[in-house]
């Protein structure tokens, strides 16, 4: 993407409201989309992200606000007078068509030459991968390849705009991954700017160049995946997004914060007055070696349960001194091999405050 300085705007979305009914799906969406990025729109079941997407292709009006592309007020046209193509997660593939004239079809019907039209089909089938194909038919296809042919049809006519609508969601593991790389990759080679819409928090993490975190119709957070991840600015966000220990936690106002009968330190603690708040911290921020007896929030747990995930372990955690204060952990493998590990052993662990992340209580939902 473009440096910050030199970004374009490229559609522009102002207090967009879509209702169905007495139902709000989206409530005064304002957001900005520079020209060449790629943005996810990520959220729950329900929050509104494929409504979004919808309105900015038109294939539902928005019951208010305005939504402008390359600086052109597009609000009221049709789908047809807008520049975009789209993907859904459907492959929504001409069956009795060849891949070739599926890539083509709308080449054709814009009046392109027979030649003009081969001769891009022919590049298309390239970029996605697909040479040699063209003559099947989509049921002879794997879903990945489906895909793929449905991606090359989006952008045969050259769209200034490419909406996926969770394109990866019905393919198997692996085929997605593979695809994710792909779509990416073929992504930055167009330039092209690009929203695809997901549930999938890992892989809007690893595509996206900014991430939009939705929930009940409104945008949560918007931020690269690195700030999406590392400085979350809702709760909401903070649970969404990555795995995150919650823990709830008094505050005097004097600057002290007690997570159950045990004292944490906060930087900044005393802004925040009295009162009830949420602490936040990821497992792989719980500090497990290399622990100072002098840095602060250092507590002694037991080992309540042990996880084997491949490449790390996840240890379920109870301080000593609370055991209703409960958390997790992640340890390297060669961390647990080091510490020798196991159910029902005790540690020393540091909640780092440069880690840690505090809520209002009232922000949670
Ligand atoms: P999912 O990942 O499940 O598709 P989403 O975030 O894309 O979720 P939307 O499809 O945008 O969610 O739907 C947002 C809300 O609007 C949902 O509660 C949905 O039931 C409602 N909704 C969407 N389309 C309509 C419609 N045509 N009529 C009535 N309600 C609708």
């Amino acid at each position: 993407m473009a440096e910050a300085s030199a970004r374009k705007l490229y559609l522009h979305i102002d207090s967009v409201s879509k209702s169905f009914g007495a139902f709000q799906a989206l409530k005064s969406i304002s957001l900005d989309i520079y020209e060449g990025e790629f943005v996810c729109f990520l959220g729950p079941s329900g929050c509104g992200k494929t409504t979004l997407l919808r309105a900015i292709a038109g294939l539902d009006i928005q019951t208010s606000g305005r939504i402008e592309q390359g600086g052109r007020d597009i609000s009221a046209l049709p789908p047809s007078k807008r520049d975009f193509g789209i993907v859904f997660q459907s492959y929504a593939l001409f069956p009795n068509l060849t891949v070739a004239e599926n890539i083509g079809y709308g080449l054709v019907n814009t009046g392109k030459r027979r030649g003009e039209v081969q001769a891009r089909v022919a590049e298309l089938l390239s970029m996605v991968g697909l040479d040699g194909q063209e003559r099947k038919y989509p049921m002879q296809l794997s879903g990945g390849q489906q895909q793929r042919v449905a991606l090359a049809r989006a952008i045969a006519l050259w769209p200034g705009l490419l909406l996926l609508d969770e394109p990866l969601s019905a393919l198997d593991a692996r085929v997605r991954l593979h695809l994710r790389t792909e779509l990416k990759h073929l992504q930055r080679q167009l330039g092209i700017t690009t929203i695809m819409v997901t549930h999938d928090q890992e892989e809007a993490l690893a595509i996206a160049d900014r991430i939009v975190v939705m929930n009940h119709g409104v945008i949560e957070q918007i931020g690269t995946p690195e700030e999406i991840y590392r400085s979350p600015t809702t709760p909401f966000v903070a649970s969404f997004v990555g795995q995150m220990n919650f823990f709830k936690a008094a505050a005097s106002g004097a600057g002290e914060l007690r997570i159950g009968n045990i004292d944490i330190v906060v930087p900044h603690a005393s802004e925040y007055g009295k009162g009830e708040f949420h602490l936040c911290l990821r497992p792989e921020d719980v500090q497990v070696r290399g622990i100072r007896p002098d840095q602060g929030n250092v507590l002694e747990a037991r080992i309540e349960g042990l996880e084997f995930l491949g490449s790390f372990c996840r240890a379920q955690l109870s301080a000593l001194q609370d055991d209703a204060v409960r958390f997790q952990a992640d340890f390297s493998i060669n961390a647990m091999r080091d510490l020798d590990l196991a159910p029902g052993r005790s540690l020393s662990v540091a909640l780092p405050q440069d880690r840690l992340r505090l809520f209002t209580s009232d922000q949670h939902r």
